[in-house]
């Protein structure tokens, strides 16, 4: 599933690609990703403005637009976003689209549909993003301290990996990149998040935060269906050092140790048995 990396690249792509560009229609009609009567309320909002700002929170894409209306698009599972000429058919399981006047159009298409689109006003788009989609610090681009994230962590007993998939706290770490963010810190991924040292916590959300600018500087991990804003495959997947290793060698200089997969709450979870106590 796209994570942070993944949707600040497609922000990035289509910041260069469509900003500033005028909305003639947007076609939106796809229940699973946004009910009738809010697609209604979309169209009406979105005919003939200007895409003025594309921002990103965790894993929620945010363009806002003139007029006052932001959108909020949670990628799910399988979305993908990009633009294309206006004369190309639309690519399978497009559920959404925004028609621009320059005679392009931006797709959004997602296979398993668990994407979610929102329209919210602009000027409430703090509080949706807190209070609806109870999104935490942005995992990349807060300024939340050391100290502050350890209160956090003292606060909580769950596994250090389910810590960092829950987007309440740090919004933007998904499955992928908790479990190289443990295997670099040598954290036990079913470690309780309150048991961390201090040091182990500053040591975690440096981390997070260097795998997480990695990540984007490749342009996001292609293990299934992530592309990017131009319809491009990832580049972060050959340097994953744990993520889908199940039984290869630990990458760790001298360690020797094998990758493992166990699963946390339902998803696998890939570690190193024996650097990483
Ligand atoms: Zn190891």
């Amino acid at each position: 599933m796209p994570e942070l990396p993944e949707i600040e690249t497609v922000r990035r792509d289509l910041e260069k690609s469509v900003l500033g560009a005028r909305i003639v229609r947007v076609k939106a009609d796809d229940p699973l990703i946004m009910p009738p009567s809010e697609a209604r309320r979309m169209k009406r909002a979105l005919k003939g403005q200007t895409i003025d700002d594309l921002d990103r929170c965790g894993k929620v894409l945010v363009i806002s637009v003139s007029g006052g209306w932001s959108v909020l698009q949670r990628f799910g599972m399988t979305g993908q976003m990009y633009p294309q000429p206006g004369d190309e058919p639309l690519p399978p399981c497009t559920r959404l689209v925004w028609e621009l006047e320059d005679g392009r159009r931006i797709v959004y298409r997602d296979a398993r549909r668990f994407g979610e689109t929102r329209l919210v006003k602009t000027a409430e788009l703090q509080r949706a993003l807190g209070e609806d989609c109870r999104l935490g610090h942005d995992a990349l681009l807060s300024d939340l301290s050391a100290e502050e994230f350890a209160a956090l962590l003292a606060d909580h007993a769950v596994p250090i990996k389910n810590f960092l998939l829950d987007q309440t706290h740090l919004a933007g770490i998904g499955n992928i990149y908790a479990s190289e963010i443990l295997h670099r810190c040598r954290i036990h991924p079913e470690t309780p998040a309150n048991a961390l040292l201090p040091r182990q916590a500053r040591e975690v959300l440096r981390v997070t935060r260097t795998v997480l600018a990695e990540a984007v500087a490749a342009q996001g991990t292609t293990i299934s269906d992530y592309r990017t804003g131009e319809n491009l495959s990832g580049g972060y997947q050959k340097f994953l050092r744990v993520y889908g290793r199940e039984g290869g060698k630990c990458q760790r200089r001298g360690c020797g140790g094998e990758v493992v997969r166990i699963v946390q709450a339902g998803r696998s979870t890939f570690f190193c048995a024996k650097c990483q106590k």
